[in-house]
């Protein structure tokens, strides 16, 4: 429990939110139904009710996107109901609103909430004794918004970049092993639910430490980029490549089977072959293919395509070997078949 809010910080603030709201207006609740007070001991409840179910959701549902919406727009307009029935105390109500609101939805529908929540203010009347008051109500309220929406701005850009440089190699701008396993755990799970055939791909440079020993590390890396920008050229925009470890990369191939990727793994390793050049020549690669089989687990079809690679590299490297039961092609490969591993 402590562990989901330490990481997921909208479930935080819901839950901040909702645990405030819990303390804070209950007393009032109480105090309003025994004062003869009913709409306003009503309005107290609703939010009460709404803020705990909302918090409650978010917890089960892990849906913190939709929860943090109603709270935001329950909060707020909770916030200026109060004010209309019993006067300025509302407005103080509306502060920290004004803050979370930040927290709980994207700045742009934020400030759209904020600046509504303060226009109902002031249309209402109801909550200023004066002008001096509700003009001085209105840019205290601007100045907060506006601090948490910098704020917030601030935060957005963080995490992005965070997430950024959490999740791509830095040196070849594909996503990272780490990216892989949650992208192949996505792709195994909509396989199971859809049928679609996933065929992944192991793909490791030929020699490559003989590159690095004979002409520096500095010429490796730049034939790192040069081979994804090469993979990325050859494969559709919804392929994906993940760079696995060293010089070995993986690619995710949705949707193909059959002659299909017969054909893409052929001319990838055609491509490759003509143009991946070093300072003394040319560079090939070696692939291991497997599909992802009904039921398998993703441990099991990354150890059956890294089989298959092993068996590229043990027949002589410069090819495609399959996991699969493959139907038989036109290949570029020295051996001139793909072949299937054993
Ligand atoms: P094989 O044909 O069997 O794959 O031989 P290999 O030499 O390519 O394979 P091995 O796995 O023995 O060596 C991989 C080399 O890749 C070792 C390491 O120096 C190099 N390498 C790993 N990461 C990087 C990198 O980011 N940049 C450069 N330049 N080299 C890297
Ligand atoms: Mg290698
Ligand atoms: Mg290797």
């Amino acid at each position: 429990m402590l562990k989901r809010l330490k990481t997921d910080f909208r479930l935080s603030i819901i839950t901040i939110l909702g645990a405030s709201a819990l303390l804070g207006i209950t007393p009032f609740a109480f105090m309003r139904f025994f004062q003869g007070n009913y709409v306003a001991g009503f309005v107290d409840t609703t939010i009460l009710l709404v803020v705990s179910g909302g918090m409650a959701y978010a917890w089960v549902t892990g849906d913190t996107r939709r929860s943090g919406m109603v709270l935001a727009v329950v909060a707020c307009s909770g916030a200026v109901a109060v004010a209309a029935i019993v006067g300025e105390v509302g407005l103080f109500w509306l502060y920290p609103c004004l803050v979370t609101a930040f927290f709980l939805v994207s700045p742009r529908v934020a400030t759209l909430l904020n600046v509504s929540s303060i226009a109902a203010m002031i249309v209402q009347g109801d909550a200023f004794k004066s002008d001096v008051q509700m003009w001085t109500f209105v840019a205290t309220a601007l100045v907060v918004s506006a601090t948490a929406y910098a704020f917030a701005l601030r935060s957005d850009n963080q995490r992005e970049r965070l997430e950024h440089l959490a999740t791509i190699d830095p040196l070849t701008g594909v996503k990272n092993r780490r990216s892989m396993d949650e992208e192949l755990n996505e792709a195994a799970a909509h396989a199971e639910r859809t049928g679609l055939p996933y065929a992944l791909v192991i793909l490791d440079i030929d020699h490559f430490k003989k590159v690095n020993d004979e002409f520096g590390h500095a010429a490796g890396d730049l034939i790192l980029v040069d081979m994804v920008t090469l993979v990325q050229q050859n494969t559709r925009k919804y392929d994906q490549l993940f760079r696995f470890g060293g010089e070995e990369f993986v690619l995710l191939l949705p949707g193909v089977d059959g002659e299909g990727l017969l054909s893409v793994m052929n001319n990838l390793q055609h491509v490759l072959r003509k143009k991946m050049k070093h300072p003394g020549g040319a560079i090939t690669a070696s692939f291991g293919v497997a599909l992802l089989k009904h039921g398998e687990s993703v441990e099991s079809w990354l150890e059956r395509a890294d089989a298959a690679l092993y068996e590229a590299k043990e027949a002589g490297r410069d090819r495609v070997i399959f996991s699969d039961t493959m139907p038989a092609c036109d290949s570029d490969q020295p051996s001139d078949k793909p072949e299937l591993a054993t």
